[in-house]
């Protein structure tokens, strides 16, 4: 059995967009569930747009993402080098090939009359196409003229009056006429290869069984269609994905607001949830279960059950997903991922000591319990390391209780030593239930909702008993709030 082998080939011209993400995630999911190869190649011939630190930020998404490639750059493999601009030998060997077997030629048309023939083209309601000025020009000739100093591009001959059909794994039969596509440019004057040309050579050298990519490139099909046919290699199978759309049904972009995978994961999205949520558009893995890890999506996942409809991106079911996710992270994982956000927050300050850390691995997974995105930890824990006193007309009697009481108490670091010092408080104001608990809930955290006091209280003794040396902003203890709130009247 010919076993598949699948890549996502990215341009590094900027972040990592979702919609390609899914693209990765798809190769990924195929690769990983029928004992394939995920090939990871970057696609970097445009030379003005493409950057390392495009390169580089796209590697950590897709790492972050847990879509580890099997070949590719940095990792290398069989068909090396994975990066377009080191494989420029090989681009050239095969020009000389075609132009060699007359089936590329130099065209040596001139920008603006080639844009003047697309223009009356275009006036005239036709698709623009290249007249083929240059087809018939001797290949001695043509390369006189080039050591003569004339700029010339290689164009592909396209054979006249037939059809190309291919049949693509989520579309069906699809077909171009080869009269509507003009002869495509291979090389530029420059040398520098064109997309259809490097990826057609490119994926028959690191026999590609399946090029999974987005429906935006499905005219390109064609062309390098013929182009495998020039070459006599063997042709991949094709699946063009639906693009990812925004509520309004436009491919989701800037405007509809974050767009990349880098912003989502600064949003305090969880990996697996983005993953997870990302498989879900435009695929099911069936029996009505969305939540799935990623190993299981693997082995659910079939290209053919793809929709061809496009798939709309849901930012509140991201977020539900991920409120999923939250809840089961591991503490000490959820406690690492929430870091940064509490520093952003001003609730982290210096080096964590294993004390501070212990106390977030224990606080956070309670408080994960009911948010959608890590950065709702820092909401959370705003009553901890509040320094204000509450304002509030609160009965001075319960004010005083609760002040005398934690005074004479030690600190609170467990949930019963809370609920000893309530019940004194209690047996002094006659006070309970909502009456009692929601003034206490007041005067020590500022806030009318929040965390259970249970869980609250006890996290804000543990912190203030830390000091200083823990890393944490500074945490003001019961006992000194009740002792303000009192002071205050
Ligand atoms: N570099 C192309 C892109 O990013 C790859 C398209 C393909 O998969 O063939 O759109």
């Amino acid at each position: 059995m010919l076993l598949m082998r699948v890549r996502f080939a990215p341009s590094p011209t900027g972040q990592l967009h979702v919609g390609n993400a899914r693209t990765a995630l798809f190769n990924w999911l195929l690769a990983r569930g029928q004992q394939g190869t995920f090939i990871l190649r970057i696609e970097d011939t445009d030379f003005e747009r493409s950057t390392k630190a495009s390169e580089q930020a796209i590697l950590e998404d897709l790492r972050w993402m847990g879509l580890q490639w099997d070949e590719g750059v940095e990792v290398g493999g069989p068909f090396p080098p994975y990066r377009q601009t080191e494989r420029m030998r090989s681009y050239v060997d095969h020009m000389n090939r075609l132009l060699t077997e007359g089936k590329g030629y130099y065209c040596f048309c001139a920008e603006a009359t080639l844009d003047a023939h697309r223009q009356s083209q275009l006036a005239a309601g036709l698709p623009p196409k290249y007249a083929g000025t240059c087809r018939n020009i001797p290949l001695e000739e043509a390369r006189r003229r080039k050591a003569g100093g004339e700029r010339a591009v290689v164009r592909l001959r396209v054979p006249e009056g037939r059809n190309v059909t291919f049949n693509d794994i989520v579309r069906g039969d699809v077909t171009f006429h080869t009269d509507v596509i003009g002869d495509p440019v291979l090389v530029r004057s420059d040398g520098i290869p064109a997309y259809n040309y490097a990826v057609v050579i490119d994926d028959a050298l690191m026999k590609v069984t399946h090029v999974i990519r987005g429906e935006d490139h499905i005219s390109n099909t064609p062309r390098q269609i013929l182009l495998y046919e020039a070459f006599d290699y063997q042709q991949p199978r094709f699946a063009h994905l639906s693009l990812v759309m925004g509520p309004d049904h436009a491919p989701l972009s800037k405007r509809h607001g974050a767009t990349s995978v880098k912003e989502f994961r600064d949003k305090g999205y969880l990996p697996e949830a983005l993953v997870n949520y990302l498989a879900l558009i435009g695929w099911s893995p069936g029996q009505n279960e969305e939540l799935l890890p990623a190993d299981e999506l693997a082995r659910r996942f079939r290209l053919e059950n793809v929709s061809h409809a496009s798939g709309v991106f849901d930012e509140d079911k991201l977020a539900w997903v991920n409120r999923h996710y939250l809840k089961a992270c591991e503490p000490a994982r959820l406690a690492t991922l929430a870091e940064r956000f509490l520093r952003d927050r001003g609730q982290i300050v210096g080096d964590l000591s294993a004390a501070a850390r212990h106390w977030l691995v224990a606080v956070l997974p309670a408080m994960a319990q009911s948010v959608d995105r890590l950065p709702q930890l820092a909401d959370r824990l705003e009553s901890v390391f509040r320094q204000d006193v509450t304002t509030e007309a609160i009965e001075p009697a319960l004010v005083t209780a609760l002040a005398e009481e934690l005074a004479a108490a030690p600190r609170m670091t467990a949930t019963e030593q809370f609920r000893v010092v309530a019940n004194r408080v209690k047996d002094r104001t006659g006070l309970k239930g909502k009456n009692l608990f929601h003034p206490i809930r007041v005067i020590l955290t500022g806030a009318h909702v929040g965390p259970e006091l249970d869980l609250i209280v006890p996290a804000i003794d543990t912190a203030a008993d830390l000091g200083a040396a823990s890393g944490l902003a500074p945490v003001m203890g019961c006992r000194e709030r009740a002792a303000a709130v009192a002071g205050r009247r």
